[in-house]
């Protein structure tokens, strides 16, 4: 008999069909809304293996209703939604897609830094709103992106591709990260600090940690205020690593120039929520990984994940 598994979003027709060589395949059926928790809950008592996103909350409580349940496999890298030591402890493999989303991930970062410094989307509304009268010396003018310091708080997979583009941009990248990366130091010519010197020195600080216990809060109010006031913070990680609260208020009083953000505490980000009423953020609605070709690896990635789980054979990326 074929294993049972729920997919908790429509995805590509020719990922489903590869699913359907081996699986049974239950599938939520909406591209656009998230499968809601109820249904999720009756799903995972009978399945055998599950197929979900970063939208799906994989807690303790679910993962105690599962009789079956032999694979989690989670379509993006972080995998801050899953409850790993209760999977842990029913036995459960935890999965992910590392590496397919790096290069993608790592252009959006860089692609939000250079909109933030450079105001580019305050200027188009500045020319579509009508307010483009004429050019003056001191119109929309940001900060430079050349010549800049990076500090980059995390510099794993997606750190270091986002170093390797900077220094193409002849900025100097400095990083701090749990433990020395002497092999990037030597290949890419960066410099490790510790965090209070990466926030005094950076006219841009990137946040690339996974979202654990210890980078809740990372960057707070007094990581906030050792900042420059010219300085701007990217956040392409979790929304939980920086407190929404501290940046609010020293974006708001211009104790840091700007922020771009493709992430948030709560997501989809409440459209009443103050950050939004900034002129001097950017934000992105978790868009790190979206372009159509990355997508389907990590779809596809997910899929070869679920099946040789299920077939009791190692998968490629396992977490647990
Ligand atoms: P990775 O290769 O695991 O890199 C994470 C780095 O963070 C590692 O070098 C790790 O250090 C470091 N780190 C962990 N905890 C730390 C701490 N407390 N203080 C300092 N450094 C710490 O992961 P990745 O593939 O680069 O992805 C990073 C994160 O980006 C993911 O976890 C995910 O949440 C996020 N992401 C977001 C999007 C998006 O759509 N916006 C897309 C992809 C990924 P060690 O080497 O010592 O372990």
């Amino acid at each position: 008999m074929k294993p049972t598994i729920f997919i908790t979003r429509k995805i590509d027709d020719q990922i489903v069909e590869k699913i359907k060589e081996t699986c049974e395949v239950d599938m939520w059926p909406e591209e656009e809304i998230p499968v809601p928790r109820s249904v999720l809950e009756e799903k995972v008592k009978y399945i055998d293996g599950l197929f979900c996103l970063l939208t799906e909350t994989i807690d303790k409580s679910l993962l105690e209703k599962a009789e079956n349940l032999k694979v989690v496999s989670n379509m993006a890298v972080g995998y801050n939604n899953i409850d790993i030591q209760t999977a842990k402890e029913k036995g459960i493999t935890v999965t992910n897609t590392p590496g397919v989303l790096t290069q993608t991930t790592a252009d959006l970062t860089f692609a939000l830094l250079m909109a933030t410094a450079r105001r580019l989307v305050e200027g188009s509304s500045y020319l579509r709103d009508g307010e483009w009268k004429t050019w003056s010396p001191m119109q929309l003018t940001g900060q430079d992106i050349h010549g800049a310091t990076l500090g980059i708080i995390g510099m794993g997979r997606i750190g270091e591709a986002l170093a390797k583009r900077a220094l193409g941009f002849d900025m100097n990248v400095i990083y701090h990260n749990r433990s020395r990366k002497t092999e990037a130091e030597e290949k890419y010519g960066i410099t490790y600090v510790n965090m209070d010197q990466l926030l005094k020195e950076s006219d841009f600080v990137c946040v690339l940690t996974p979202y654990t216990k210890e980078t809740h809060d990372l960057i707070s109010e007094k990581e906030l205020s050792l900042m420059k006031d010219t300085a701007i913070l990217i956040n392409t990680a979790r929304g939980g690593i920086v407190n929404e609260e501290a940046l609010y208020k020293a974006l708001k009083d211009r104790r840091i120039w700007a922020a771009g953000l493709d992430v948030f505490q709560e997501e989809p980000v409440p459209l009443d929520h103050p950050i939004l009423s900034l002129p001097n953020v950017v934000t992105l609605p978790h868009i790190g990984s979206a372009s159509i070709k990355t997508r389907l690896k990590m779809a596809d990635v997910a899929t070869d994940n679920l099946i040789k789980s299920l077939k009791n054979e190692t998968p490629k990326y396992v977490v647990i």
